[in-house]
């Protein structure tokens, strides 16, 4: 089947929703560009005590969002939260909005789970499903947070190969989904499809202070102006290769995975402290390790000896994600390949000679 046909069968086919059809719930959050509410069917009022859906009432960026939702649900559908469905409400009386419908996958987000204080044991059992035959030390905690990081990169690998860069990469964006023991990418409001040139230009004011990385624009300033969409669509293989935009949301990833490691980083003043330490040593991280190591307390030395494991493996990997320049940042797909995520297979290896 030609995808275009494909898509058009789902569009004709697929259950279309009004305002009506929802009844509202709890809100679950509310940013600058929409309100976000857990919410269930009327039709099925008794189904569940509360929704099994999630509904984003958005401004004018929910246009894009609806686009960025419907082409990764088609592409990577296991990347991101499910998206059902999208639409305008124009009879709303603060003017017209855009109401999106996802699939509500669990409570938690990875913030939630990382400001507790039992991260990353209270993850274990969600991704694991069991305990693991360690003891609680650092080996066992590296397990979980390699788990976490191997999922985020395969959602983050799976957007990118489909042109999107999220922009938007922070722990409140990350879900876990109760259904598939996973962790997946939501809120694509920020988010660029640069195959096609949908929302090209990038928003600044998008975008978190606190995760992005230093370049901020993720496109050179040599491409300014958004091309048409077919110009675009034949351009943007090559100016994908040019700036390697992705590169933007491996440097946020990457700061998550420092956050995961050292406690101290976890909470936003913790991560703005950082954000300011690193800076100041010119965004190298091995020049922050040594300025903080020799008087660092036991939490930080913590965070060190986690990375050190098995030659110091992790440490390699989060340096060459958190870095200075753009093309020096490894890719979601090559940091899947990373040495870092076969320590089963070192174990086994060491094991047998
Ligand atoms: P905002 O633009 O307000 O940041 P998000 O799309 O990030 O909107 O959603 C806000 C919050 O709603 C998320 O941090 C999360 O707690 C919750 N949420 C969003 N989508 C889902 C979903 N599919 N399932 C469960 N919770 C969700
Ligand atoms: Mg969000």
């Amino acid at each position: 089947f030609d995808m275009f046909v494909l898509a058009f069968l789902e569009r004709f086919f697929r259950t279309t929703y009004r305002k009506d059809d929802f009844i509202l719930g709890k809100k679950l959050g509310e940013g600058a560009f929409g309100v976000v509410y857990r919410v269930s069917l009327a039709k099925k009022p008794s189904s569940k005590k509360e929704g099994d859906l999630v509904l984003k009432k958005a401004t004018e960026y929910g246009a894009v969002e609806i686009w960025m939702n419907e082409r990764v649900r088609r592409a990577c559908a296991n990347c991101c939260a499910y998206f059902l469905y999208g639409f305008l409400e124009s009879s709303s009386k603060k003017g017209p909005e855009y109401w999106l419908i996802w699939r509500y996958e669990g409570e938690s987000t990875l913030s939630d789970l990382i400001l507790s204080k039992e991260f990353p044991y209270n993850v274990e059992t969600m991704i694991l499903g069991e305990v693991q035959d360690l003891p609680k030390g650092i080996e066992r905690e590296n397990r979980i947070i390699q788990t976490i990081m191997r999922q985020l990169l395969f959602a983050l690998d799976g957007l990118h190969s489909t042109g999107i860069v999220h922009r938007d990469i922070k722990p409140q964006n990350i879900i876990f989904s109760e259904g598939s023991r996973t962790f997946k990418i939501i809120d694509l409001g920020a988010a660029a499809d640069l195959r096609v040139g949908i929302n090209y230009i990038p928003k600044e004011f998008l975008l978190d202070p606190r995760y992005a990385a230093p370049e901020q624009y993720i496109m050179s300033t040599q491409t300014p102006s958004a091309p048409s969409a077919p110009v675009a669509a034949a351009l943007s293989p090559v100016l994908w290769q040019l700036n390697l935009p992705d590169r933007f949301d491996i440097y946020s990833t990457g700061l998550i995975f420092l956050q995961m490691a050292f406690p101290g980083f976890r909470t936003d003043n913790g991560l703005i402290q950082f954000n300011r330490q690193l800076k100041r040593c010119d965004y190298d991280l091995n020049a922050w390790r040594k300025t903080v190591e020799p008087r660092a307390g036991i939490e930080l030395r913590r965070g060190f000896e986690l990375l050190d494991l098995d030659g110091g493996i992790g440490w390699e990997l989060l340096t060459s994600m958190v870095r200075y320049k753009a093309r020096q940042r490894v890719s979601a797909k090559a940091a899947l390949a990373h040495p870092y995520f076969d320590r089963e297979a070192l174990l086994a290896l060491s094991f047998m000679q």
